[in-house]
């Protein structure tokens, strides 16, 4: 019998959930939109839902939300949630559950599932971008998702792609979040992001592959896939100015060519990343404490179906 998964994905828009098999494939999906307050018991109700829904019990549970969090506490403080201050997701999800439970932003969710079975099949170096409600990203480098000390590594949107710019709901200057995200753009133009004209489609690109020529030199990956309801909904003309000013911006031997490439798993990626990460979590011994080293390559290459993403959980503490 095949295992399944617990996949939540939490989201200042919308909360989703699903049911996944060991091979991708969502079996129970549920989404509602995010209230403006007391977003939990909208989870909760939503998680027991899709548990009820499930052909069978659900061997682990892989939770994403939008940054910051805190991994090695298991809290969140979403930029997007206000109301949630570091909210102990982990430990509430798991005792929702049952289950054990993995945590992690949505755009680490969604590098590993596109490296997994998307755009970046198979790659061990690759940024994924989120470019929707918010700017944000995760990265794999050789072989391994980046955590950082708290596990936000990875997060594009908070680059300064505009040094005497707009300010930033972060508190700082000319963030590429402060462009090129949803909320920025609909404000500036005054009307829904899928009106936008040309320029802005344009813009847009331009300032992301202005910050992936910065991760480019710093990280040395070699390549971007890029998600999110504005990246999706700009198409070509964002594409084509992202790769424009990489062009420009890249002439080092080991930047150069950074290649682009729009996510291939859609909206779903991030839950489907969620299962990875869960299933991860269930198919290796979780790292126990700082300084452990991963959690079990050669349990992982047999479970995936790259063998080439390893997931370590193990940030260190405060
Ligand atoms: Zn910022």
């Amino acid at each position: 019998v095949a295992k399944v998964f617990l996949a939540v994905d939490i989201a200042g828009s919308t909360l989703k959930a699903a049911i996944v098999d060991e091979a991708g494939t969502m079996l129970v999906r549920d989404r509602v939109p995010t209230p403006a307050r007391d977003v939990w018991p909208s989870v909760a109700r939503l998680v027991r839902r899709v548990v009820a829904a499930s052909p069978e019990p659900a061997a682990a549970c892989g939770v994403v939300c939008s940054g910051p969090i805190d991994a090695a506490s298991g809290t969140v403080s979403p930029l997007a949630i206000p109301s949630w201050q570091e909210f102990p997701l982990r430990d509430t999800v798991a005792q929702l559950t049952g289950l054990p439970v993995t945590l992690d932003t949505d755009a680490q969710a969604l590098v590993l599932a596109e490296a997994w079975a998307g755009a970046a099949r198979g790659m061990s170096d690759v940024i994924g971008v989120v470019v929707g409600n918010s700017v944000t990203g995760g990265i794999i480098s050789a072989g391994r998702l980046l955590q950082g000390r708290f596990g936000n590594a990875g997060t594009i949107g908070h680059v300064v792609v505009e040094p005497e710019g707009r300010p930033c709901a972060c508190g700082g200057v000319g963030c590429l979040d402060a462009y090129c995200s949803r909320a920025a753009i609909e404000l500036e133009l005054g009307r829904d992001m899928q009106r936008a004209p040309l320029a802005i489609r344009e813009r847009t690109g331009t300032l992301v592959g202005r910050a992936l020529a910065s991760v480019a030199a710093l990280v040395d990956v070699r390549c971007a896939v890029i998600g999110g309801s504005v990246a999706l909904t700009f198409g070509d003309p964002f594409f084509a100015a992202a790769r424009d000013e990489l062009e420009r911006r890249t002439g080092l031997e080991f930047t150069r060519g950074f290649a682009v490439h729009p996510a291939a798993l859609g909206v779903h990626a991030t839950l489907i990343g969620a299962a990875v990460l869960a299933q991860l979590e269930r198919v290796g011994a979780p790292a126990a404490g700082p300084g452990a080293g991963g959690i079990g390559a050669g349990g992982l290459s047999t479970a995936l179906v790259t063998g080439s993403v390893e997931v370590v959980h193990a940030p260190a503490p405060r």
